[in-house]
């Protein structure tokens, strides 16, 4: 439905989930099937509810403290026409957007030449966090990612240098 985002929940203020604090929409629906998803209810595309983009904007307006957005799944790239549309809003307000995908960064850029959904929502993030999760791989020191082998990608470099520019931050 246009206008409207499937999600499987939403948190007003998280600490955990990208730098500073921030608003955190947890998209429903996923198709990557990790080993010990810690969210499997967010698989179905059919599940969770309903939420106007309208609501969300004003959910962001009404908290001066949000440094930004961060859309969790589920996979956000799975709805990216309506997640590309609130990214766009989310920048506009003079906001971060971090996305988190099952996908990697280099499924993206070569998908992104023939949908234009995909490319507006990885154009308006400013991170990426990419790459299933792999319980083999997990770690306690990692910051914001679950696994290892899980990304924090800097888009805006990444598209100057022409090369995958990561970003580090270590658990304290
Ligand atoms: S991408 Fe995320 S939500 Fe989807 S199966 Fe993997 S861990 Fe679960």
């Amino acid at each position: 439905m246009y206008n409207f985002l499937r999600i499987s929940g939403i948190i007003n203020e998280s600490i955990v989930d990208g730098p500073g604090i921030r608003l955190v929409v947890f998209a429903q629906g996923c198709k990557h099937n990790c080993l010990e998803c810690h969210n499997p209810e967010t698989h179905s595309l059919e599940g969770g509810y309903l939420i106007s983009i309208d609501e969300i904007v004003e959910r962001v307006r009404k908290n001066p403290l949000l440094q930004g957005v961060t859309f969790s799944g589920g996979d956000p790239f799975e709805q990216a026409h309506i997640f590309g549309i609130l990214a766009k809003l989310v920048k506009e307000m003079g906001l971060d957007v971090v996305t988190y995908t099952g996908y990697l960064y280099e499924k993206i850029l070569d998908e992104i030449e023939h949908k234009k959904d995909w490319d507006m929502l990885l154009k308006h993030s400013d991170i990426i966090v990419d790459g299933k999760y792999d319980k083999t791989k997990k770690k306690s020191d990692l910051k914001f990612i679950g696994s290892a082998n899980q990304r924090i990608i800097d888009v805006k470099k990444t598209f100057e240098t022409n090369k995958i520019v990561e970003v580090k931050f270590r658990a304290i």
